[in-house]
């Protein structure tokens, strides 16, 4: 239904407009108008209003230039509109096209999330010859002036109404701003679908369906001959945070010339002299404002002869800190309580703070886009070859793989043609804080540099990466690399009072393993092994393992792994200084650990004194099809019981000798990929067997599979915990390799499908998921139960694990302030909150408290 914007027709104060039907302005318009505030009188016709007309007409609105309103009249517009307008005509004494009291009408788009610039505003509807002379008056303009601006209106209309399917009919000629009214409320519409809005969407990750309420609004002139100006103001300084108001005014002007930047504006304060009865308003506004909303506002007003009136309040964006200083500050202040502080903040703003961050784009030439896969800046030279990185490099490949770790460590940052959210390079660049581009778009390597669409940037080419836009510059940009202020702190730990998800890190080294505690963690949910053996000494012992023709050289790799292994295990419990850390048997494909260069497996036939080719006979043997679903997880170690024998010995003589240093290590170990309840029982009996009882370590399952999710309940039984591998469990469901998923989920995007490795799929992966916690806490009710894929790193996702039963997640470290943040939210909203909304999977999990 229509909905009017004037004090006696809205909605109650105290029932909140919905910015789903009236878009996030509309609503604010409402709000406004029903608190008494002065906002321009006018109506709003709601998102999804425009569907039955283009259902109707066959998606073409063409088929329906006239709607009957009575039946001698009959209308460009439905009937409803044809009310609402002559509603508002009659409430204000002026009329559209009227030449002795014309209205003029402004008509905006309103999303229900903001998407500034991106869709179409028309201003001065009514504007047409014989409502000239009146504009001119009220405007102090000459009549020769105001109908230039007519003209050239008119044509500003005209061009952007051209590409309406209506707009070749000649009706336009006529000079009827009914008509204008309705191009512009369609021309609002198809702006939804504009080039740049769909552009928009996609880079924010936005959703496609929904559409654009379109808002009708009295014009109200802030170049008018009286004392009249316009300005945008915000209730706190939104780069600092400090509680002033803070802002800018343009006298005589309207608010298109403060936007454009064509004037320099003055600043608010200056509006005390102007206009002190104006600004005195304005401030008091302002407070009510930002007191009714619980948040900082963004305010922008316009005056027309001594006359203010609010154009829109909404939040005002503001930097990292500035966030948490005023969440803090109004905590300080009894503005608002700690909760309604913690609900207010989106927990990916704490990001700004933990990565040097890019702070002036403008004037750097983008090369590229990709997949924004781990936040923050770094400025360095393009080197293609891992052998040839130093530590002022990025390093650009078409993917990575194990053997490029110790070069993704050294560059600044990574960049590659291939892979996602949850590829190789993605999940490591997150897990050390440095930035990654995946899937850069219509790239390619050749032997002479970069290629982007005809361009070469050669190796050594300075370039800056934007990890946290995707974006990659050429040239060097302004990197700044913020702190965490004590406002920060404090407000993190009121989250931390708050949720009663546990939060552990992903951590397997013992930098990582301090980073992560500083950055309060819970413990460790997840240190992959594998990582610990990619060092160059660890690596040779496992090729020997993998590779070694006789079972002599096997066993002496193993007693030499099983030495390094402990010590390193022993660095980790260190690090964790009794702490929860749970560890991860092997899980990689074995190709992973075997040479894929001539080099590499050249210095390899040397080192052991054997042919190249029996080398490359050696690692033959051992390649699969398709790895990620061969001889990896429990199945290596199934075929390898000494390997995994080996890394459990290690723990506990790592445990034995921590203990013996004072500490009191609390370990878990977990068995990843699991398929079938033999495979456990088998890995399990090894366990034991090698600790017959002796020593407290929590035995675990990886959840990877939707098998293993099916037969939670048989598997629970053996088990003091699980654990969701939610990456590989969503590159089994989904059948969709989590390495090449790129070209594929943008695809996806375009049908308006999330990408299911970064937002859990609820309706798929998130039914295995609660499936696989109702039922294993069946059979063993204190059965502590975790995720630790990446997708315990996303916010978006902390409330739907909350509500189905997640004791705990485990995330990189980088992440682990937003989803402190994230799991406080989850508490306090009780809503679970979907990524995928309505897919949500509605949650019978008990909540516990967690084990883990
Ligand atoms: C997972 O699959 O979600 C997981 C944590 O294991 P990895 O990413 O190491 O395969
Ligand atoms: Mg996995």
């Amino acid at each position: 239904m229509i909905q009017s914007i004037e004090k006696s027709w809205v909605t109650p104060r105290e029932h909140t407009p919905d910015a789903g039907l009236y878009g996030g302005k509309g609503a604010s318009l409402m709000t406004m108008a029903a608190m008494g505030i002065p906002v321009p009188m006018g109506f709003i016709l709601p998102i999804g209003y425009e569907k039955p007309l283009f259902a109707c007409h066959g998606d073409d609105l063409k088929a329906h230039s006239t709607f009957p309103s009575s039946s001698e009249h009959p209308s460009p517009f439905p009937l409803d509109i044809e009310t609402a307008l002559s509603t508002l005509e009659q409430k204000l004494g002026s009329y559209l096209g009227d030449p002795d009291r014309p209205l003029f009408l402004s008509v905006r788009s309103g999303g229900a999330i903001s998407m500034p610039g991106m869709m179409d505003t028309f201003l001065n509807i009514g504007l047409v010859p014989k409502t000239c002379p009146a504009l001119a008056e009220r405007l102090g303009l000459s009549l020769a002036q105001t109908e230039s601006l007519y003209i050239q209106q008119h044509k500003d209309w005209e061009n952007s109404w051209s590409t309406l399917p209506d707009l070749s009919n000649p009706r336009l000629l006529i000079q009827d701003p009914k008509i204008h009214l309705w191009q512009a409320i369609q021309a609002v519409w198809h702006s939804w679908n504009s080039p740049r809005a769909l552009a928009y969407r996609q880079h924010h990750n936005l959703q496609n369906d929904g559409g654009s309420a379109v808002i009708i609004q009295a014009m109200v002139f802030g170049n008018a001959s009286g004392r009249s100006g316009t300005g945008v103001l915000f209730t706190r300084r939104p780069d600092t945070g400090e509680n002033t108001l803070f802002g800018e005014f343009l006298p005589h002007a309207q608010g298109e010339d403060l936007v454009s930047g064509a004037v320099t504006p003055q600043p608010l304060s200056d509006l005390s002299d102007y206009a002190p009865k104006i600004f005195e308003e304005l401030c008091h506004y302002a407070r009510t404002l930002e007191h009714a909303q619980g948040d900082m506002q963004d305010i922008e007003f316009t005056f027309e002869n001594d006359t203010l009136w609010i154009l829109q309040t909404r939040s005002g964006k503001r930097t990292a800190n500035a966030t948490f200083r005023i969440a803090y500050d109004r905590v300080m202040a009894d503005e608002s309580t700690r909760e309604q502080s913690l609900t207010s903040i989106d927990p990916m703003t704490i990001d700004g703070l933990l990565h040097p961050q890019l702070t002036q784009p403008n004037g750097l030439l983008s090369i590229a886009r990709g997949l924004a896969t781990s936040p923050g800046a770094a400025i360095g030279r393009l080197t293609f070859d891992p052998e040839a990185v130093t530590p002022d490099s990025i390093l650009l490949l078409r993917e990575t793989s194990a053997e490029d770790v110790p070069a993704m460590l050294m560059a600044k940052g990574v960049v590659t043609l291939r892979g996602g959210m949850t590829s190789h390079a993605a999940v490591i660049m997150r897990s050390i804080g440095k930035p990654c581009i995946s899937g850069l778009e219509n790239a390619a390597i050749t032997p002479n540099g970069l290629e982007i669409n005809g361009h070469v940037f050669p190796i050594g080419t300075t370039v800056t990466m934007d990890g946290t836009a995707g974006i990659l510059f050429d040239g060097p940009g302004t990197i700044e690399t913020p702190s965490f202020s004590f406002q920060t702190t404090e407000v993190l730990s009121w989250a931390d009072e708050v949720r009663s998800l546990t939060v552990y890190a992903n951590a397997d080294t013992p930098e990582d393993i301090l980073r992560a505690m500083t950055w309060g963690a819970d413990g460790i949910g997840l240190c992959r092994t594998e990582h610990m053996m990619f060092q160059t000494q660890r690596l040779r012992l496992m090729q020997q393992f993998i590779l070694a023709p006789t079972a002599d050289w096997r066993n002496h790799a193993l007693l030499e792994l099983e030495t390094l292994h402990q010590h390193d295990l022993l660095a980790l419990l260190r690090a964790a200084n009794s702490k929860r850390l749970i560890v991860r048997l092997l899980d990689p494909p074995l190709h992973e650990f075997l040479p894929t260069s001539q080099e590499e497996k050249s210095l390899l036939a040397r080192h052991w004194d054997q042919s190249l080719q029996d080398i490359e006979r050696c690692i033959e043997k051992r390649s699969e099809t398709n790895p990620m679903m061969g001889q990896r997880g429990c199945r290596l170690g199934l075929a390898f019981p000494e390997l995994y024998a080996m890394q459990i010995r290690a723990l506990f003589g790592a445990m034995d000798q921590a203990v013996a240093d004072g500490l009191s290590p609390d370990c878990g170990v977990m068995i990843p990929l699991v398929a079938h309840v033999k495979e456990l029982e088998t890995l399990r009996t090894l366990f034991y067997s090698l600790n017959p009882g002796l020593r407290r370590v929590n035995f675990g399952v990886m959840i990877e599979t939707p098998r293993a999710a099916l037969i939670a309940d048989a598997l629970a039984q053996w088990v003091d915990f699980i654990s969701f591998g939610t990456n590989d469990l969503t590159q089994m469901t989904w059948g969709l390799s989590r390495d090449d998923s790129n070209p594929i989920t943008q695809t996806y995007h375009a049908l308006g499908i999330a990408d299911p490795f970064y937002a859990v799929d609820t309706m798929g992966v998130g039914q295995l998921m609660e499936w696989a916690c109702t039922r294993a806490k069946t059979v063993n009710p204190n059965i502590a139960i975790s995720v630790c894929g990446e997708h315990a790193a996303n916010p978006r996702n902390i409330g739907f694990f909350h509500r189905i039963g997640i004791g705990s997640v485990s995330c990189s470290p980088w992440a682990l302030p937003r989803v402190r943040l994230a799991a406080a939210k989850a508490v306090l909203s009780h809503d679970g909150s979907s990524p995928q909304g309505a897919d949500c999977v509605v949650a019978t999990g008990v909540k516990e408290e967690s084990r883990l």
